[in-house]
């Protein structure tokens, strides 16, 4: 099984973020699955491997249309990105078997979120003796698994 992984360069992320052009979730979806880290489409929402990732498997649904704004999602975009959580959670559990998960929203800047202007929730599977997101050993180096990999199992994997 895949230990789950320290994530000291989402800090560097964090800070660059706003330095990319456009926006990370726009341009996944107007790219390649593989060039995006898609795993899946849906119609109004879509689920995206976080290349910056907690932990192996760090995914991200976030709906197709860009918006910044939480209250302002449609009825069809909120069930939509529920239900592909749902289907992540499935995925995840084929291919890692996590024995649990975190699910939720990092809305503005001072909660953590890396992108502000486009919503998205974010859906981590968790071990025993994880780090609880807490970031440990900056200047330790670990190599995700490869995230092509990732994303190619889990959308094998997705369910339905
Ligand atoms: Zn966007």
């Amino acid at each position: 099984m895949p230990r789950p992984l320290w994530a000291p360069w989402r800090l560097e992320y964090v800070g660059t973020a706003d330095e990319q052009e456009g926006c990370i979730f726009c341009r996944a979806l107007e790219g390649t699955d593989e060039e995006g880290l898609v795993v899946h489409r849906g119609r109004a929402g879509f689920v995206l491997l976080n290349k910056f990732p907690y932990a192996s498997g760090h995914l991200m649904i976030a709906p197709v249309r860009h918006t910044g704004e939480f209250g302002d999602l449609e009825d069809e975009e909120v069930l939509e990105v529920h239900r592909l959580a749902a289907g992540g959670i499935g995925a995840l559990a084929q291919v890692y078997e996590p024995q649990g998960y975190t699910l939720g929203w990092n809305l503005g800047r001072i909660a953590g979120a890396g992108v502000t202007d486009h919503v998205h929730m974010h859906l981590v599977p968790r071990w025993a003796g994880d780090t609880n997101f807490m970031p440990v050993l900056a200047d330790v180096k670990v190599l995700p698994e490869h995230l092509l990999e990732t994303r190619g199992k889990l959308a094998a994997a997705w369910p339905g």
